[in-house]
């Protein structure tokens, strides 16, 4: 028979750790910290496990942690948020996210996005049947494009996907791109997946601002939020999403079906998380831009051009300087087999046509090892 068991690929963070691994290389593709998230939460698990229930706990999540994201909410951006209708907890951003679309969207919906694209959402969406609009933004400045903006919506637009601060571009969309992402919900009746993973990491004097807490807007998103970066424990895959009553009940419809819960050992230690004083953000963010400063400084002496980073793991390199011959996934392949490093092609984050000399790297690692991946890209150029 011809049967396609899949139609979907393998994402190109799998297909760069696998080369790193068997080449010894220094991982800077995927996005994941080098050093673990505090041992406070950690040890909340560990006595979890131990000690507390290790059976289903409630579908929309533990009580403690849905009224610790309410605060959260209150405390970071002053939204008045209801625990018991408006939150729900996943197993991760990437289950928030598909809860989201199988939630919300029905065959024949068009679902705005804007490229460069977090690899999970158009695999669901299109699975659904949903029809995606895409409209990019380009390097180096990844300038908001008003007029396609205008011409992807129309009265058929369900949703617009929006990720700030955004993966890859580590572009931070401030208040007056909001506001004009904000008319186009209003104008044609539509909603919003708001994936706000990186909101505690921007940098320099950007600043984070939920779609959400935009006037008119508080009904219309879906906020969605990670302890996996905002504490360091990606491998935990704890999410939260916070919505309008009507909204949350259509999501967590989904939720049923698709986790229908979440480690309870874990969403406890979250929730103490999320009750941290304002230090510990603070210092989260000011270490990680110390470190996006160490790695861009490092990369500009070894000959990139890089390009400015507003938030996120993540920052833009420029390889054409260097004189390499090839596309993207070309020179990052180079870079791990001859030089030891890797890093991910900016163009595998476009449907197609996407630029063809940038690459993205991570910085969420501990300074001693951004530098010996400069020293090792140093001794190859
Ligand atoms: N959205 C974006 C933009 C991300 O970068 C990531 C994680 N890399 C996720 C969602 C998924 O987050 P989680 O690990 O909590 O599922
Ligand atoms: N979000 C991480 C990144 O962008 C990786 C997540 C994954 O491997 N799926 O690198």
């Amino acid at each position: 028979t011809n049967t396609v068991l899949s139609e979907y690929g393998t994402t190109i963070f799998t297909t760069m750790s696998a080369l790193a691994a068997e080449h010894g290389s220094i991982n800077l593709g995927q996005g994941f910290p080098d050093v673990d998230g505090p041992e406070e939460i950690r040890q909340i698990a560990a006595d979890g496990l131990m000690n507390g229930s290790n059976q289903y706990p409630p579908m929309m999540g533990l009580p403690e942690l849905r009224q610790a994201v309410a605060a959260h909410n209150k405390r970071f951006y002053g939204l008045d948020v209801d625990w018991q209708s408006e939150v729900m907890v996943t197993s991760g951003a990437t289950e928030a996210l598909c809860d989201c679309f199988m939630g919300l969207l029905n065959p024949g919906d068009e679902v705005v996005l804007i490229e460069p694209l977090y690899d999970c959402y158009l695999p669901i969406i299109r699975h659904i049947g949903a029809v995606p609009k895409l409209v990019r933004v380009e390097p180096p400045h990844w300038e908001l494009p008003r007029t396609d903006l205008e011409a992807a919506f129309s009265d058929k637009t369900k949703l617009l996907v929006l990720n700030s601060p955004m993966n890859p571009s580590g572009k931070v969309f401030n208040q007056e791109e909001l506001s004009f992402l904000a008319g186009l919900l209003e104008k044609h009746d539509a909603y919003a997946v708001c994936d706000e993973v990186y909101e505690h990491l921007y940098f320099d004097g950007h600043e984070h601002h939920p779609l959400m807490s935009l006037p008119n807007m508080r009904e219309r998103c879906a906020r969605i939020g990670s302890a996996g970066k905002t504490f360091s424990l990606t491998g935990w895959k704890i999410g939260y999403i916070t919505a309008a009553p009507a909204l949350m009940s259509a999501i967590a419809k989904a939720h049923q079906f698709v986790t229908f819960t979440t480690p309870p050992n874990l969403q406890k230690a979250v929730a103490a998380g999320l009750n941290f004083e304002e230090e510990y953000f603070s210092t989260f963010t000011a270490d990680m831009q110390a470190q996006r400063d160490i790695l861009a400084q490092g990369l500009t002496e070894v000959g990139f051009k890089v390009l400015e980073s507003e938030g996120t793991y993540f920052l833009t390199a420029d390889f054409s300087p260097l004189g390499f011959e090839g596309d993207d996934l070309e020179f990052c392949r180079h870079i791990t087999i001859e030089a030891g490093v890797t890093a991910v092609p900016t163009g595998a984050f476009y449907q197609s046509d996407g630029p063809t000399k940038f690459v993205r790297f991570c910085f969420c690692k501990q300074p001693a090892l951004l530098g010996e991946a400069v020293a090792r890209l140093k001794a190859h150029f």
